[in-house]
C-alpha cells in the first residue's frame, strides 16, 4: 500500500513509499484494531520532519512514514477488543509507552525517559498511508456527529492536555478563579484553546499577527473571543489595557514570543508552552526584570506536550459542546483538502507555502 514518507536527517525527502498493509494479528491476544484511514492532519511537526529538523526513523528502517492527525474508519478487530467495533469512526493517540511508571499507568504523555516513541514523529511509522493497526488502548471512538470534524482530534487532545495541566498545577493556589486568558497564536491549537477556555467560561483574548478581519478573527470572535492583532496591539500593551492574564497559552512555534510572554503574566499565573521549536534560534532576554517578576509574583512556567487517551476523550466531548454553543465555527478551520496520498507535494507545498491554509489535510480515502 502507499505510504507518505521521508528520510529523517535529509531534507526535503517527502516521497511515497511503498510498504505492506499491516496484519491486525501484529498486535498480540487478540486486541489488535485495523483501521481504514480516510483522512491524516498535517501540521508544523511534519513541516520541520521535512525539514530534516526533527524526527527519527523506527530502528533498522531508513524511511519515516509520516502523519499523526488521524481519522479513519475500524475495518476489523481482533477477538478480543471491547471499545470499537467495524464501522466505528475512530481517531488514534500518537505516544506509545516507553518503562518509566508514568508510560506504565498510560500517562505515556509524561513519559520520564528521555527516548520517546510517536507515531509519524519519532522512531515509529505514522498513518499517513492506507491502513493502521494498533492496540486497542491507543484507538479513541470518534462520535459520528463530530466525523465533520475529523483530523481536528488530536490538535485537540494537545490543547485538552495543555489547559488540563494549567488547572492541575494551580491547585497549588488552593482557590484559583482565572478569569482572563490569553491564547498566544491562531493556528489549530490555538483556536482550539481558546475553545476550551472559552468552554470553561474565562475572558479569552487570541492574539495573532494578522490584522483583521481573517478567517482566524472570524473564528475567534465566533466562539465569543476577542482577537488581538499584535499589529494594532503589541502584547505589553494589551496587558496595560486588559491587565495582565490569569493563564497564559502559548502557541505560536516563536521561541521568541514565548519568552516575550512572560512579562504578560499576572501574579500567580501560569504560562503554558506548547510549540515544537525545532531550530537552534537565540534570543536576547531581559533575564533581571523577568527574574524579580516572576519570583516577586509566584508566577509558573509549565512545558506540555502530546495528549493521552484521557486527554483525546475530553478534548472530544468539548468538540461536541463547542458544536452546540458555537455552531459551525470549528470546521471553518479546516480550510485546505488535498486530495490522495500521490499529492504529497502539494501537501508540503501547501504546508509551507500556504499562509491562509490554517489546517492542511489529505482525503485519502472516502467513507
Ligand atoms: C504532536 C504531538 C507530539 C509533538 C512532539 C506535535 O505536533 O501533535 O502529538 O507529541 O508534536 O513531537
Ligand atoms: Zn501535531
Amino acid at each position: 500500500m502507499k505510504a507518505v514518507a521521508v528520510y529523517p536527517g535529509q531534507k526535503n525527502s517527502v516521497h511515497l513509499e511503498d510498504i505492506p498493509r499491516p496484519d491486525i494479528n501484529s498486535v498480540p491476544a487478540g486486541r489488535g484494531v485495523l483501521v481504514r484511514v480516510l483522512k491524516v492532519g498535517v501540521d508544523a511537526t511534519d513541516k520541520e520532519i521535512n525539514e530534516a529538523l526533527y524526527g527519527n526513523a523506527p530502528p533498522g528502517c531508513n524511511y519515516l512514514v509520516l502523519g499523526h492527525e488521524s481519522f479513519g474508519v475500524v475495518e476489523e478487530v481482533g477477538e478480543n477488543v471491547q471499545r470499537v467495533k467495524p464501522g466505528d469512526f475512530v481517531t488514534a493517540t500518537v505516544r506509545r509507552p516507553g518503562g518509566s511508571i508514568y508510560d506504565r499507568i498510560g500517562t505515556y504523555d509524561m513519559t520520564s525517559e528521555e527516548t520517546y516513541y510517536e507515531r509519524g514523529i519519532n522512531l515509529l511509522h505514522g498513518f499517513l498511508t492506507e491502513y493502521y493497526v494498533d492496540d486497542e488502548d491507543y484507538i479513541v471512538k470518534v462520535p459520528p456527529g463530530l466525523k465533520h470534524l475529523h483530523v481536528l482530534m488530536e490538535p485537540m487532545s494537545c490543547a485538552a492536555k495543555a489547559v488540563h495541566q494549567a488547572y492541575e498545577v494551580q491547585r497549588r493556589m488552593k482557590v484559583w478563579r482565572p478569569e482572563t486568558a490569553f491564547v498566544l497564536g491562531a493556528g489549530q491549537i490555538g483556536l482550539l484553546t481558546t475553545l476550551i477556555l472559552k468552554l470553561r467560561g474565562l475572558k479569552v483574548y487570541t492574539i495573532a499577527r494578522g490584522k483583521p478581519p481573517s478567517l482566524k478573527s472570524e473564528i475567534v470572535e465566533g466562539l465569543e473571543a476577542t482577537y488581538v492583532s499584535t499589529a494594532d496591539t503589541p502584547l505589553d500593551e494589551l496587558a496595560r489595557q486588559a491587565g495582565k492574564a490569569d493563564l497564559i497559552v502559548d502557541a505560536t512555534g516563536s521561541s521568541q514570543i514565548a519568552f516575550d510572554a512572560m512579562k504578560a503574566l499576572g501574579h500567580n499565573g501560569v504560562l503554558v508552552w506548547t510549540s515544537i521549536t525545532g531550530g537552534d534560534r537565540n534570543v536576547d532576554i531581559p533575564s533581571d526584570k523577568i527574574n524579580l517578576d516572576w519570583v516577586l509574583g509566584n508566577k509558573l512556567l509549565l512545558g506540555s506536550v502530546n495528549a493521552n487517551r484521557e486527554h483525546f476523550e475530553s478534548g472530544i466531548k468539548d468538540l461536541a459542546l463547542g458544536e452546540v454553543m458555537y455552531p459551525g465555527v470549528i470546521e471553518k478551520i479546516l480550510t485546505t483538502p488535498v486530495n490522495g496520498l500521490d499529492k504529497f507535494q502539494d501537501v508540503m507545498k501547501l504546508l509551507v507555502e500556504d499562509s491562509t491554509a490554517l489546517k492542511v489535510y489529505v482525503n485519502v480515502a472516502d467513507e
